[in-house]
């Protein structure tokens, strides 16, 4: 459905004839699919993971996965994955096949998904993780520092309203994803890219759709672009 949400619509595959030197499977969905992850830049010195999709029915974030495969960085490591939710992408639901919002597992871990994302930032300890959603175009950070850094060069990049905070649930025992990741990496910094939507078959109940915005292909395109750009000027990439 990513890939014929719109016309010019890429989905979640590499299609920039760029192969990454690196790939490791960091799990397996409910349904059985392997959840990957790619690696781009130097294996030493600092990482960054990238979680290109979490929500199986958000295509826009592919532009972002696409962005750094068409131009990977030099100077720091880039941790890709693709999408954390490939039964989500495959059936064009929000939801997990196990019927769980991925972005809210971050401390029960029920979902093997979430599962595999704390088991990756564990082994790769990255300075940053860099969380893509859509449709609701802002950018928030999670703890200050590089967070805050990256968020407001990508703001400053695309014209957004401001860094928004990137908070935390505040019910019950439901947590983000980036919450969770600091019972792995206390004080882990993370970025939230929400980008407008692509199509309006994107998304078709997020949370509060009077927020929703719908942009065209190439509007999605230039912002990803934009935005991996303000990433590595802030990480020093020449
Ligand atoms: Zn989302």
């Amino acid at each position: 459905m990513c890939d014929t949400i719109a016309p010019g619509a890429i989905g979640f595959r590499n299609d920039t004839g760029n192969v990454a030197p690196l790939y490791s499977q960091i799990g397996t969905s409910w349904e059985g699919r392997p959840i990957w992850a790619e690696h781009w830049g130097p294996e030493d010195g600092p990482q960054v993971l990238v979680l290109g999709q979490v929500h199986g029915d958000e295509c826009a974030p592919a532009w972002f996965v696409q962005a750094i495969r068409e131009q990977p960085p030099t100077t720091f490591g880039i941790w890709l994955v693709a999408t954390a939710n490939p039964d989500g992408l495959a059936a064009h639901t929000r939801r997990t096949a196990q019927g769980i919002d991925l972005n809210r597992d971050g401390f029960r871990w029920e979902t093997p998904e979430a599962q595999a994302v704390m088991d990756l930032t564990a082994q790769v300890r990255p300075v940053l993780t860099i969380h893509v959603h859509s449709p609701y175009e802002w950018i928030g950070a999670h703890n200050g520092g590089l967070a805050r850094d990256v968020a407001q060069a990508m703001n400053d990049a695309v014209g957004f309203r401001g860094v928004y905070n990137a908070g935390t649930v505040d019910n019950g025992d439901l947590a983000f994803l980036w919450e969770g990741q600091e019972l792995v990496l206390p004080g882990h910094p993370s970025v939230l890219i929400e980008f407008p939507a692509v199509a309006d078959a994107e998304s078709p109940a997020p949370p509060d759709p009077s927020q929703k915005t719908v942009t065209s292909v190439d509007d999605v395109a230039w912002l990803a672009v934009r935005m991996r750009d303000a990433l590595y000027d802030v990480m020093g990439e020449p």
